[in-house]
């Protein structure tokens, strides 16, 4: 990320559509901006290292499926550079590491904190659970809505669902049944 071609991009657009950044209320809001983009809003960009802490099953846990839902998804959409905010639910059944349930969370802020489509979020989330954590299968689902689409456009409110199965959540069809069951659950 570069802070002053942000800092410089936020000047150039408060500047073409007419807001006086020498008025002494707006003189700071090229640089509060950019800061919050680069600091808050894209923060997963800066994040390069974030590292999963696993644990080995022991012979008392069972491979059964752990899921974890409302999880809040707060995004920009790199279309319209506009937010567009939700809930993710991320299941997996574990091979021989489990991860906190935190981390579940934890992750979904991590791919969530960049500008990026919804799809695309989705399929990150499962990705990487497939990859760091190896379980038997992953997956994961988003409704969202997308300001994009509520203040632009057509103007009207709606829940935008993705979804990314992987594994055995793509391949066998119980536990995809399963998983789609116990997402529906509040
Ligand atoms: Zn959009």
């Amino acid at each position: 990320m570069d802070y002053n071609k942000v800092k410089e991009g936020i000047s150039l657009l408060l500047e073409g559509l007419g807001v006086d950044c020498n008025d002494p209320h707006f003189k700071e809001s090229p640089e509060r901006v950019a800061r919050a983009w680069t600091d808050e809003l894209c923060i997963g960009l800066k994040e390069e290292t974030f590292h999963l802490t696993t644990f080995p099953m022991t012979s008392g846990d069972q491979p059964n499926m752990i899921i974890l839902q409302h999880i809040p998804v707060k995004s920009i959409c790199a279309h319209h550079l506009l937010p567009f905010i939700g809930e993710a639910t991320v299941a997996y059944i574990p091979q021989k590491s489990l991860c906190g349930l935190s981390k579940l969370s934890r992750v979904v802020d991590f791919f969530a904190r960049r500008p990026q489509v919804q799809e695309h979020l989705t399929s990150d989330i499962a990705q990487y659970f497939q990859h760091k954590l190896n379980p038997q299968g992953v997956g994961v689902i988003i409704k969202a809505s997308h300001l994009c689409m509520e203040m632009r456009g057509v103007k009207h409110s709606g829940l935008m669902t993705t979804s990314a199965l992987l594994g055995c959540f793509l391949k066998n069809s119980t536990v995809r049944a399963e998983f789609m069951a116990l997402a529906r659950l509040q």
